[in-house]
């Protein structure tokens, strides 16, 4: 559902964009658009689950705006998917879920519908995908708010819901626990927000105005203001091979048992949000402190969601020291250290 369907000046400027993509969500990084304004009779959203953004937890997808079969969030980037309705609040791993992140109410109101008993898996080809069919969602359930609002939230983990329909809940409320039941390929919430049965992207709000360069005045329903993170980092550390992206949601690679009679020593990045043109380097320092790879690497191709490695044979005892830089317009999107002891 596309909340700016009958904007015509909006979809212009968004095509336009589309062709330049990384300045145009780039430019309004910092939000100075925004507007915090609203009419009293619209509830302010708090997010919906129990972590701190940036660090443990993260917005992987936001709502697809853009009513084509081409996908474009609310900033004129690319961290959406065609035809999605909601934000994703994503977590590390399936090791992190099944250590409990709890899902909580965005609002105050009343519970409309629940579904419970999903199995949780990740979802990761055509055949998994199709098993899902109708029951996307998967464990979820519906708030009304009143005055024609409703919360919807999707990917719960399978036993973990905690209300019933009928019932109140306050804002903050424990509803259950992230999850992957469902369309999920990594563990999260999906929460949808609709205004008599529109989709209201809460970055934005329902009375958003197109601006030239795509800088959308935003009318955001969040409680607290909430920044526009389209690129980050999920996880990282070292393995003694390859990691493939699935294995990573799982949660492998957490706990390292790794030696110098270890075939290999990978250090491992996985990220979200990469763009084309984004340059990678890359740092691995051996015990006695020589820079045994310090290369660059220069995306040709984004990914909403992105893993990346380098690797060294013939280990020596001692603290290994991996560093690595995701760098957009010679600026730094973020870097990390990680270190590893090897005996
Ligand atoms: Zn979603």
């Amino acid at each position: 559902m596309n909340v700016f369907g009958r904007n015509s000046l909006l979809i212009i400027v968004l095509s336009f964009c589309l062709t330049i993509t990384v300045g145009c969500w780039y430019s309004n990084q910092s939000g100075s658009a925004s507007d915090t304004s609203q009419m009293s009779d619209v509830p302010s959203f708090a997010i919906p689950i129990d972590c701190n953004l940036g660090q443990d937890c993260f917005v992987m997808h936001y709502v697809d705006i853009d009513s084509s079969p081409k996908a474009v969030d609310f900033n004129c980037g690319r961290q959406t998917y065609d035809g999605h309705k909601g934000t994703d609040f994503g977590i590390s791993s399936l090791q992190a879920m099944n250590a409990g992140v709890s899902v909580l109410a965005a609002a105050e109101g009343t519970v409309l519908r629940v579904r419970d008993g999903v199995i949780d898996r990740l979802v990761s080809d055509r055949i998994t995908q199709k098993q899902v069919a109708g029951q996307e969602c998967g464990n979820g359930l519906v708030i009304d708010h009143g005055d024609g609002w409703e919360t919807q939230y999707c990917h719960l983990k399978q036993g973990s819901i905690q209300v019933e329909p009928n019932t109140k809940v306050e804002q903050g409320e424990v509803l259950g626990m992230v999850g992957s039941s469902g369309l999920a390929s990594f563990p999260h919430v999906h929460l949808s927000i609709r205004h008599q049965g529109e989709i209201v992207d809460p970055f934005v709000g329902e009375e958003a105005v197109a601006q030239a360069n795509c800088k959308t005045r935003r009318n955001s329903l969040w409680q607290e203001s909430l920044d526009y993170v389209p690129t980050g980092l999920i996880r990282a550390g070292f393995s003694t091979q390859q990691p493939k992206q699935t294995e990573l949601w799982q949660g492998k690679y957490q706990n390292n048992q790794l030696s110098i009679n270890s075939p290999a020593l990978i250090f491992w990045v996985h990220a979200y949000g990469v763009l084309k043109g984004d340059r990678e380097h890359w740092q691995l320092i051996s015990p006695d402190g020589d820079m045994v790879i310090d290369r660059e690497n220069n995306l040709d191709t984004p990914y909403r969601s992105w893993v990346s490695y380098v690797g060294k044979r013939k280990l020596s005892a001692g603290t290994w020291q991996g560093k690595y830089e995701l760098i957009r317009h010679n600026q730094p999107v973020f870097s990390i250290e990680r270190e590893i002891q090897l005996n």
